[in-house]
């Protein structure tokens, strides 16, 4: 969707230097740290995450043990019910008497606004010895048309959360309630797939495809939206607003670090696929040239060295490993325009989302779906806005 090795590295240049100065105070944060235990050294990139964990413990004092009671898988499950119910109407009804390959898993079917059927949901949540770690979503089947008839998706979403012990429910930390709103976006847009051709259902460019999952992520810790689903397990009791604060100050801590990072490894990966010519290539003098380019600083690595660089060798993110961020660009983008409107759960807005983002998959150009959603191309504003590199 970036389209042109240009577009990418100014995309990434323009990020890299809102992100550098903060990088740099981080650095000088840690370094303050260091020096009042007596530590007696400079910062290197490999002291960098044991001294800001302490930094965050100091500054955020945020125990997630103390958020896990708001989020109890039901509450959460419940709470993205809602939030797509808010937006897009549709509404979701459990299925008892239907086939399903672990009895831990649990299958609803999804209904339109006009309680047409739409699509059949299938999670599975906990670990289990059998099972692949990690959090994906796919597909049973795909929507697609055949003999006039249109076949309705049936979608999986599949976690390894936190399990319920004893007489304690599940209890989801931050990181797997996001993952939850991340993966239940890639379901709807499944869900809201319509195309003709069974290969165009979804069928996105890969800096686009992440848009319908990471958008959900900004509701999940909207303060609106926490206040209706994040409810303690026991008494009901809605978040308080001190803890949500707490989630959102700590938010942007270390992102000068995660940006620097991984930017760096971005443009090491455009400028190894950039190259004409690779014969004699010297890997360390090759990344180091790139890293001076950038003006990287010593006390930060690239996320990943060239020779451990899995991603852009063979893990299909060849001239791709950019697409993180450029995804980033536009659910940060798309989600300000919810804000913009004054209600983060504006149903017109949801509709053309719908309409104009989810539903085309392969049919339509990505920018010719996200202009006619945003009536604009995307703007990086939000997206350094969201990392607090811009008020
Ligand atoms: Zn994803």
């Amino acid at each position: 969707m970036a389209k042109t090795p240009e577009k990418v590295y100014e995309l990434l240049q323009t990020v890299w230097d809102a992100a550098l100065p903060v990088g740099k105070t981080e650095a000088v944060d840690i370094q303050k740290m260091i020096d009042k235990e007596g530590g007696n050294f400079k910062l290197e990139p490999w002291d960098w995450w044991y001294y800001s964990e302490k930094i965050r413990k100091e500054k955020y004092d945020l125990d997630e043990e103390m958020l896990r009671p708001y989020f109890s898988l039901d509450n959460v499950r419940e709470g993205i019910f809602l939030l797509s119910n808010k937006l897009y109407g549709i509404t979701f009804r459990k299925l008892e008497n239907i086939p399903v390959y672990h009895k831990d898993v649990t299958v609803y079917e999804v209904l339109d606004t006009n309680q047409q059927h739409l699509a059949v949901l299938y999670m599975d949540f906990h670990p289990r010895s059998s099972k692949r770690g990690g959090a994906w979503c796919t597909s049973f089947r795909d929507q697609y048309v055949k003999d006039g008839k249109n076949v309705t998706p049936v979608v999986s979403i599949v976690m390894n959360f936190t399990a319920p012990t004893g007489d304690t429910p599940a209890l989801l930390n931050l990181d797997e309630t996001l993952t939850f709103f991340h993966e239940f976006g890639h379901a709807i847009h499944g869900f809201f797939s319509n195309v003709k051709y069974k290969r165009l259902s979804g069928y996105v460019p890969r800096d686009f495809v992440e848009l319908p999952s990471q958008i959900m992520e900004h509701w999940a810790l909207n303060p609106q939206m926490l206040k209706l689903y994040a409810k303690h397990y026991k008494t009901g009791e809605p978040i308080p607003d001190d803890l949500i604060a707490k989630i959102e100050n700590s938010g942007n801590f270390n992102q000068g670090f995660a940006t620097l990072e991984f930017i760096a490894a971005a443009v090491l990966d455009m400028d190894y696929h950039t190259l004409e010519n690779a014969s004699n290539l010297d890997v360390n003098a090759f990344e180091k040239a790139s890293m001076e380019r950038l003006g990287l600083i010593k006390e930060i690595l690239p996320r990943y060295r060239s020779t451990y660089f899995n991603h852009i060798f063979s893990g299909g993110y060849s001239a791709g490993y950019y697409s993180y961020v450029w995804s980033e660009v536009l659910d940060s983008d798309a989600f300000e325009a919810f804000e913009e409107s004054g209600d983060i759960f504006n149903k017109q807005l949801a509709a053309k989302f719908r309409n104009e983002v989810l539903a085309p998959g392969g049919k339509r150009d990505a920018m010719d779906m996200y202009v006619a959603f945003r009536g604009r191309e995307p703007m990086v504003d939000a997206l350094l806005r969201n990392r607090g590199f811009k008020k």
